[in-house]
């Protein structure tokens, strides 16, 4: 299963890539906590992008395309992934073209959000500053730790101004790459402005209609009961 997630910041593509991820048994690669990483741990890449990132901008195409091919290179990758953060711009989906060549089909899924309730969602958002999956809109604000036992923290790029800075660079950035996959006819539109695991239910229909699925109400997790591909 090779698929990309792509909307705005603020879409919900963190949450939604790692139910995902979970339910199909592939990685979650987001590029943003790639990249986060790379800066808390003070490593060349960290620095060379940091400013990019403070400013709500995107960090360079050639960057972006040597840390997707390596990642999409680790062995855990090799059955799917869920992408969360790439492409956003036309050019790093001809790259990822190139990267998966012969892995199967890819599916893009677009999650669409209006911009009132992006700028709201981003002002109240919190990450785990270790696993890098966002708080659950639902946990209350006393909440200062994830499940993994990592800290909730704000994202410095979450502040109104480099919000708003980092929607326009989506809409003038990766729109295009929405056009770029619906004209091959693999792009799927799911509302990202319905409560969480319908967003998923959604999402999961959206890449196979034949998705078999209920929610572990004990774990709250997805849970596959028909193998792959089998009706
Ligand atoms: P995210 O966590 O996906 O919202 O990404 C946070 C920031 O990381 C973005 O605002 C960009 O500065 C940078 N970034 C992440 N993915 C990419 C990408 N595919 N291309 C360029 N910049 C990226």
């Amino acid at each position: 299963m090779n698929l990309v997630l792509i909307g705005p910041p603020g879409a919900g593509k963190g949450t939604q890539a790692a139910c995902v991820a979970l339910a199909w048994g592939v990685p979650r690669i987001s590029t943003g906590d790639i990249l986060r990483r790379a800066i808390e741990s003070g490593e060349p890449l960290g620095v060379a992008v940091a400013d990019a990132m403070t400013r709500g901008d995107l960090v360079s195409d050639e960057v972006m395309a040597e840390l997707v091919s390596n990642r999409l290179a680790h062995p855990d990758a090799s059955h799917g992934f869920v992408l969360d953060g790439f492409p956003r711009t036309v050019a790093q989906a001809v790259t990822l073209d190139g990267l998966i060549e012969g892995r199967g089909p890819l599916t893009v899924v677009e999650l669409s959000v209006p911009a009132s309730e992006l700028l709201r969602r981003l002002s109240q958002r919190r990450v785990c500053s270790v696993c890098g999956v966002n708080a659950a809109s639902s946990a209350p604000s006393s909440q200062s730790s994830c499940p993994c036992g990592g800290e909730l923290v704000l994202r410095p790029d979450d502040d109104e101004s480099v919000a708003r800075e980092r929607l326009a660079v989506y809409t003038r950035a990766t729109s295009p790459v929405l056009e770029f996959y619906k004209a091959r006819g693999a792009l799927r539109t799911v509302n990202g402005n319905l409560p969480e695991n319908d967003v998923t239910e959604r999402i999961n229909l959206a890449i196979d209609p034949l998705f078999d699925k209920y929610i572990d109400e004990l774990h709250g997790t997805w849970t596959r009961r028909t193998p792959f591909f089998t009706s």
